[in-house]
């Protein structure tokens, strides 16, 4: 099977060198660019699995650059952004990013969300084929209510913001920081064994209803994620 090829967009060499290794020592062929003009163009010419997108590009912002790729391209964008950056993540995800790391970023962490990137994308190209799913979990925001296997989850205000955060994108690996910073009211006031608590507890509460599964992963040195396919 041919590589799955990724295009970085990245203007700082030593970042962009440190990518690459961590993408191609899991298997992917590697596309380099260091200017947002350009990218639509690689994206016509050839296949690319997934874009990763440097938010702070000295021509012109990875935000407008997504922009332009989504008028013609549906191809996966990863986001790159400096902490408290040029983008809110929200934001950044509502314009068309699949996903978002913020920098310093570990390779082996951007390798990871550029995997479970690409899976969601196979999996949604070949949704028609597998039976509808999706009924472990029903989210129902205006009432602030998660039923879990037709059963409604007693949750605390935390533990609901944090299954909420999950729900929203199965597969994303979240860490303890992103998690603080996402769910919690005064995250710098909080520790990360804060988030673990809470997870436990989740956890506990969902195994009441189904001691057979456990719908939330555990990804060591990384954080948590809603596993996929529930
Ligand atoms: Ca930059």
């Amino acid at each position: 099977m041919e590589k799955p090829t990724i295009l970085v967009v990245e203007d700082e060499p030593a970042i962009a060198d440190t990518i690459q290794y961590a993408l191609e020592s899991e298997g992917f062929r590697c596309l380099r660019l260091e200017v947002g003009a350009g990218v639509v163009e690689v994206l016509d010419r050839q296949p690319v699995a997934l874009v990763v997108l440097d938010i702070g590009l000295p021509d012109v912002s990875g935000v407008e650059v997504c922009r332009r790729i989504r008028q013609r391209h549906d191809v996966p964008v990863i986001f790159l952004t400096a902490r408290g950056g040029e983008v809110d993540r929200v934001v950044g995800l509502e314009l068309g990013a699949d996903d978002y790391v913020i920098k310093p970023f570990s390779p082996r962490e951007l390798a990871a969300r550029a995997k479970a990137v690409l899976r969601r994308a196979r999996s949604a190209g070949s949704a028609s084929q597998s039976p509808p799913s999706g009924t472990a979990f029903k989210l129902d925001e205006e009432r602030r209510q998660i039923t879990y296997f037709g059963r409604p989850l007693e949750l605390s205000r935390y533990e609901y913001k944090l299954l909420a955060v999950l729900l929203k994108r199965p597969g994303r690996v979240y860490s303890r920081d992103e998690l603080l910073e996402l769910v919690w009211d005064a995250p710098e006031a909080s520790l990360d064994r804060t988030v673990d608590a809470h997870v436990k507890n989740l956890r506990a509460k969902l195994r009441d209803i189904r001691p057979d599964a456990d719908p939330i992963a555990t990804h060591r040195g990384m954080g948590y994620s809603l596993k996929e396919g529930l």
